[in-house]
């Protein structure tokens, strides 16, 4: 292992003396095999638990410096790998729609794009993190936040094809990723991610995003410079004027399983694996909203399924009724946080009636949208603090909702938790 740390999946936390490892799964998705692996890793050397992410990697922390090279070298045998996990690189590729006909070739190229990207000098060093995925259908909005977003777009002559959005990313200023190409060929969505990334590490300053690069010199002549950077420029395929929603379809509805805050011990992570290995063909799906999708072989075998999980302790915690809810690490672990994003989102859920528990949710600490709450259908930001009548700082909300187009926006801000709640349990 290099020097390098963030290279190789490594971030100092903020306890001296002690590091976080991020774990790659391209697709979100792992072999029971790989989550044995990772738990051992978790109990044996980091602190026991796992922290499921957004993009769907897979976080131990806790680990002492000493422990990092056996840590890291016990992922290859597993095929997984942490490098390029953090820092200037081509992060962990995500496929954010957990079932569907786009759904295998979401993943198969997305597995792809991880192959050729990680560890590649080429896709490393970049001026900050750079984000590619991968989306079956136009169900959600996370094609708008990724560097490269990719969205199927069905398939000729056997061969997939693909919308691609680029330059979107959130953060204090959230962009909406642009269109710049319809219905690609797959063989040609390769060389437009480097292309991209060509252009990323010459014209961006360390530390900005390519949205930068797009505010600065607009939109036009950034999609002439990544066109003049394709190796053999051809006229691509223009986008249609919306490139529209594409039905997703859902043939294999898997049993999600909620996993609050993306947080879990090791112990309850390797009884979900013994369980995916008996009804679901030994695969588990990591989800963009944190939790975990267990696909059962067959739709006859839903209800075993359903009972093994209650009887291993995750009664109430699958299935329909269930509230999806993305939590960024808030006040826990960030020296960013504003507020105490696990008990705002315990208070959030405790206020839901029938309409907002049918919404999905995100909770973030601050500004930086971590938790992406612009692309669920309602979210809570900690906007910022003030002083109350005490001379006590305390934090304000925003609520933001998503219309079902496009990014999330707020409609009410800058209130205190409880008129937030008030507003929240008033939607019913
Ligand atoms: S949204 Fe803010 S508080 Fe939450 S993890 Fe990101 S930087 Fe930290």
């Amino acid at each position: 292992m290099d020097t390098d740390l963030r290279s190789n999946g490594i971030y100092e936390q903020t306890q001296t003396g002690l590091y976080m490892l991020r774990v790659k799964v391209p697709g979100g998705v792992l072999a029971a095999g790989q989550v044995r692996t990772l738990c051992a890793v978790a109990d044996q050397l980091a602190d026991g638990h796992l922290h499921l992410t957004t993009r769907m990697s897979v976080e131990l922390h806790g680990l002492r410096r000493d422990r990092l090279e056996h840590a890291v070298g016990r992922l290859g045998p597993a095929g997984l790998t942490s490098r390029g996990a953090c820092g200037g690189t081509v992060r962990g590729v995500a496929v954010s729609t957990p079932a569907g006909p786009g759904r295998a070739p979401a993943v198969a190229l997305a597995r792809c794009i991880h192959a050729r990207c990680t560890g590649n000098p080429a896709f490393e060093g970049l001026p900050k993190k750079f984000k590619v995925g991968v989306d079956a259908g136009y169900d959600g909005a996370r094609h708008l936040i990724q560097d490269v977003g990719l969205v199927y777009a069905g398939s000729v002559g056997g061969q997939a094809r693909w919308d691609v959005w680029l330059a979107g990313g959130l953060g204090r200023a959230p962009a909406e990723g642009l269109p710049y190409a319809s219905a690609l060929p797959e063989e040609r969505v390769l060389p437009v991610i480097g292309a991209v990334v060509r252009v990323y590490r010459e014209h961006v300053p360390p530390g900005k995003r390519l949205k930068h690069l797009v505010a600065s010199v607009g939109r036009e002549a950034f999609f002439s410079l990544v066109d003049g950077e394709l190796p053999a420029p051809e006229p691509r395929p223009r986008p249609a004027e919306a490139a529209g929603p594409r039905p997703a379809g859902d043939r294999t509805r898997p049993v999600v399983v909620r996993v609050f805050a993306g947080d879990l011990s090791a112990s309850r992570f390797s009884r979900l694996a013994r369980i995916a290995e008996r009804r679901c063909a030994g695969q588990l799906t990591l989800l963009p909203s944190q939790d975990v999708a267990l696909h059962p072989e067959s739709p006859a075998g839903r209800p075993a399924l359903e009972r093994e999980l209650d009887a291993a302790g995750w009664a109430g915690q699958h299935g329909d009724g269930t509230v999806a809810m993305q939590v960024c690490p808030g006040a826990r672990t960030c020296p960013k946080a504003l507020a105490p994003t696990r008990e705002v989102a315990g208070r959030v859920l405790d206020s839901l009636g029938p309409r907002g528990r049918a919404f999905s949710w995100a909770v973030c600490g601050c500004p930086n949208s971590c938790a992406q709450p612009q692309v669920t259908d309602a979210g809570v930001l900690c906007s910022g603090l003030v002083r109350d009548a005490t001379g006590d700082r305390t934090p304000r909300f925003d609520l933001l909702r998503r219309d079902g187009t496009g990014l999330g926006r707020a409609v009410v801000e800058r209130a205190s938790l409880d008129e937030l709640l008030e507003v929240i349990a008033a939607w019913d």
